[in-house]
């Protein structure tokens, strides 16, 4: 088996990734919300211009696939009439924030992502790797510390911290410092040899520099969410089988309300309570598919050893806790441990990890797909 390539960094609209399908170009949506003429219009462009699958990735952010070389320039030109496209690379490479999916308008959640957009849209913001993020998350409780991030902004017991990821003490803030405060903690990683050749993450760096005493002086919440399908406080979660929809679903979807991107890979429907029979959305709370997380794998990743969602629909209803079917060690999909995880390392061959990350020690190895199908008690049990 060979070691999956690491990029370094993540596809954008401006600079896409190569993928077995075609381009991927990943769209920042500004506050991960798509107003109901956007989201109609993008699903209108995913259909021309590429293969009118779109994903949402656990940053929060919609991915159209299947573009061509010669169709990423008319997208490109569409997408930034809709004010979704950064003036050049280097801008919307800074621009990675992922925001809490419950912020009301004009809330602080809202107005501190407002803030930090426009911090990391000036040129002298500081130039962090492709793979550095935010995570703006100022509701009454953290709902995102699952989420991947190198700085975030959270809510403690006694009002907001910013925080480095990995530490458990953060540095108090009030709305109006917050932006400042997270690019200052931005520029003490950079400074500090955080990302050496350009690439690099706060919890890797933390783990061999010391941050300084003034950026942890106030503790953190300790908290963990897990999103719910249906109602919230601000719509109606839905999912999608692997967070990837049709671009006919988007179209549909964009009538009744305004959409909320998820770092779950869900769909957040602004203020709508009930919601209408849409092919290919996720209603039920107890659908087995909300069990498991599934790469793109073969043939849509140049990377994947195997395909992987045909494994993980089909075991989906015999796990009751999370299983990540991974293409390979990379583990894209679910880049933390998961109680169960498939790596593949051949085709229809996985090692078996629990507890883990697709690249961690595996509990049994060399599990053909067919055989899995066959006794999914496989997940739990070694066969002698
Ligand atoms: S984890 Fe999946 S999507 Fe990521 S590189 Fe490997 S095969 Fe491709």
């Amino acid at each position: 088996m060979s070691a999956p390539i690491i990029q370094g960094w993540c596809p954008g609209a401006l600079r896409p990734m190569q993928s077995g399908d075609g381009l991927v170009v990943r769209v920042r949506a500004p506050l991960s919300r798509l107003a109901q003429d956007k989201a109609a219009q993008i699903a209108d462009l995913a259909q021309i211009y590429g293969n009118g699958l779109i994903d949402i990735s656990n940053r929060a952010n919609l991915q159209i696939r299947g573009v061509t070389d010669a169709t990423h320039a008319p997208l490109i030109d569409g997408l930034r009439m809709l004010g979704m496209i950064d003036r050049d690379i280097a801008t919307e490479t800074r621009r990675n924030i992922v925001l809490t999916p419950y912020w009301t308008a004009g809330d602080d959640s809202h107005r501190i992502a407002t803030a930090l957009m426009l911090a990391l849209s000036s040129d002298n913001a500081p130039a962090t790797p492709g793979k550095f993020g935010y995570a703006v998350d100022c509701g009454d409780t953290p709902v995102m510390t699952d989420i991947s991030a190198d700085i975030r902004i959270e809510r403690c017991q006694n009002g907001l911290i910013v925080r480095a990821d990995t530490c458990d003490m953060g540095i108090p803030v009030t709305v109006d410092s917050a932006a400042e405060t997270a690019l200052e903690i931005a520029r003490w990683f950079l400074t500090s040899g955080g990302a050496p050749d350009g690439r690099g993450r706060m919890s890797r760096h933390l783990k061999t520099t010391e941050l300084p005493a003034e950026y942890r002086t106030a503790p953190a919440e300790p908290a963990q969410h897990t999103p719910q399908i249906g109602r919230t406080t601000n719509g109606t979660l839905v999912g999608l089988e692997f967070g990837q929809m049709q671009a006919q679903t988007l179209a549909a979807l964009a009538k009744p309300a305004p959409i909320r991107l998820t770092p779950w890979r869900m769909l957040l429907l602004e203020n709508l309570t009930t919601v209408p029979e849409i092919d290919g959305l996720i209603t039920d709370p107890t659908d087995p598919r909300l069990n498991v997380v599934a790469c793109t794998g073969a043939p849509g990743c140049p990377q994947a050893l195997s395909d992987t969602r045909t494994l993980a629909r089909q075991l989906a209803p015999h796990t009751a806790h999370l299983l990540h079917v991974s293409g390979c060690a990379k583990g894209c999909a679910h880049p933390s441990a998961a109680p169960f995880t498939l790596t593949a390392t051949a085709p229809d061959t996985f090692d078996l990890i629990h507890n883990g990350t697709a690249s961690a020690n595996s509990f049994a190895t060399g599990l053909a797909s067919d055989a899995l199908i066959r006794h999914p008690d496989l997940l739990t049990t070694k066969r002698a």
